[in-house]
């Protein structure tokens, strides 16, 4: 009978696989392999509230498995050796997986294709299994991805989606293929007390229920900070854990414009993965340079403390670094304000908040994160790379009464009214009774300093 493995990456579900329907086509016996590799924690990648999550849909996947007669094949060690290793205890010659774009991912497919080669062994990799549209499915004339994101969406909107697929009804693997035992949640210490669950039930459970009852009000609700009027589908779509193709088939078929809007957004997931695959230093370095000359010293570092730790002073970009801290996960407006802040209000290097945000983000993601930072750091694919946001008109824009920042500065809890954005105009005896910090720089003064370094003033 024949036999192939499927290596899961960042793809952790059964529904609308394409390697695994690959691998089943005709019968035959499947290895559904993950391998945990520390060469992926050495590279910065694993972060405890990302490693739990993983073990939610380690867990997910191996039950979701075993109700189909299988199981998960969990190995550790060098990604390469390990698949190989499977394949020849499998006694196979195919191997399928996933594409993904990260310098990391690209190098280990091509180590890998040549192993397998060498062991007279056949790699497959399979696109748009983590992307609704594969990077350089759509490209412009004169270039091998798109650089602005609104020609890039009207192509991708344009471009027919390959149909979902289904979930298979039973799975046999191998009994000779061992496998070490899955980890738990409660195995990772330093876990965000409020991160979400992972897993592909969770997953599904969650896309059903925005579109049943969220979608809707989408394209006015999403930037409301304390109305939590977003999906919350990043961890699932990072994990893999939801197909953005059923995403998207599945939201359009609810239609409307909230769910237009919404499927804007997974646009622009592609649209970053395009970027990343054909520019992968831009994960590091600047995709489109001003010769930035980024604060240093220890005046800088503390305040990108003070940033971390959400006690700036500027109490929505303050509420929205402990919501980070306590959940795993920041709403998108939250991420616009504090990249902002960081990057020209403190003029402090993209990266240095690029990596607390991987660092924390249970949907931290290397396209997303490293080219959102980009854009609003304004060396990304920003067309207005200068724009600076107000903390405080965001705050009172996004979030008018207050209820976020009570939410989450507990300094703040018993400030009523949009007074909150501004406690610098509380009564003195009021403002030193709640302990909130005192601004770390003025609006002004780190506004001037961004224009002067931009040579903009
Ligand atoms: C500085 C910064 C860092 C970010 N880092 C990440 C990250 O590491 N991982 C990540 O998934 N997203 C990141 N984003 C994008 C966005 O903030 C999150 O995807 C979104 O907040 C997740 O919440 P949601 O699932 O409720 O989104 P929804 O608003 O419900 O959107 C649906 C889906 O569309 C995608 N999406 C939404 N906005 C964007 C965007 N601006 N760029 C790319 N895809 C988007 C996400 O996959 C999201 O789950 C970042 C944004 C900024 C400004």
């Amino acid at each position: 009978m024949r036999t192939s493995v499927v290596v899961f990456t960042c793809d952790l579900r059964l529904s609308d696989h394409p390697p695994l329907r690959a691998a089943r086509y005709g019968g035959g016996r499947v290895v559904p392999l993950f391998v945990r590799d520390p060469a992926v924690d050495r590279a910065g990648f694993a972060a405890p509230n990302r490693l739990a999550f993983l073990a939610d849909c380690l867990r997910d996947l191996d039950a979701r498995l075993r109700e189909r007669g299988g199981r998960l094949v969990l190995r550790e060690g060098d990604a390469v050796t390990e698949v190989c290793r499977v394949a020849a205890e499998a006694d196979t010659d195919e191997v399928h997986m996933a594409d993904d774009v990260s310098a990391f991912a690209r190098a280990r497919e091509q180590r890998l294709r040549r192993a397998l080669e060498a062991d007279g062994r056949r790699l497959y990799v399979h696109d748009a299994v983590s992307t609704a549209v594969a990077p350089g499915a759509v490209t412009p004339a004169s270039s091998d991805h798109f650089a602005v994101f609104t020609p890039y969406y009207r192509r991708w909107s344009a471009q027919g989606l390959r149909d979902v697929l289904d979930t298979p009804r039973a799975i046999t693997v191998p009994e000779e293929v061992g496998s070490a035992q899955l980890p738990e949640r409660g195995d990772v210490s330093g876990v965000s007390p409020g991160l979400c669950a992972g897993g592909e039930t969770a997953g599904r459970r969650r896309l059903t229920a925005w579109l049943r009852s969220g979608v809707d009000a989408y394209e006015e609700r999403h930037d409301d900070l304390a109305g939590d009027g977003t999906s919350r589908l990043s961890p699932h779509l990072h994990f893999g854990t939801l197909s953005p193709v059923e995403a998207v088939h599945r939201a359009r078929r609810v239609g409307g414009a909230g769910a237009e809007a919404f499927v804007r957004q997974i646009a622009w997931r592609d649209f970053h993965r395009q970027v990343l695959a054909a520019r992968p230093d831009a994960a590091a370095r600047d995709y489109r340079t001003h010769h930035d000359r980024w604060r240093g010293g220890k005046n800088a570092a503390a305040d990108a403390e003070a940033w971390r730790e959400g006690r700036t002073g500027y109490p929505v970009v303050d509420a929205a670094m402990r919501q980070l801290r306590h959940e795993g996960w920041m709403h998108n407006r939250g991420r616009l304000l504090t990249a902002s802040f960081l990057t020209k209000t403190l003029y402090v290097d993209w990266r240095v908040g690029a990596r607390h945000f991987l660092d924390l983000l249970v949907d931290g993601d290397l396209a997303n994160n490293q080219l959102n930072w980009q854009w609003m750091a304004g060396t990304g694919t920003d067309t207005r790379p200068n724009r600076v946001l107000n903390p405080v008109t965001q705050g009172k824009r996004y979030d008018p009464d207050g209820a976020y920042v009570r939410r989450w500065v507990e300094e703040l809890a018993g400030v009523q009214g949009a007074v909150v954005h501004e406690p610098w105009n509380l009564p003195a005896q009021e403002r030193a009774r709640t302990g909130y910090p005192k601004p770390v720089v003025s609006l002004a003064e780190g506004l001037d300093r961004f224009k002067r370094a931009r040579g903009r003033s």
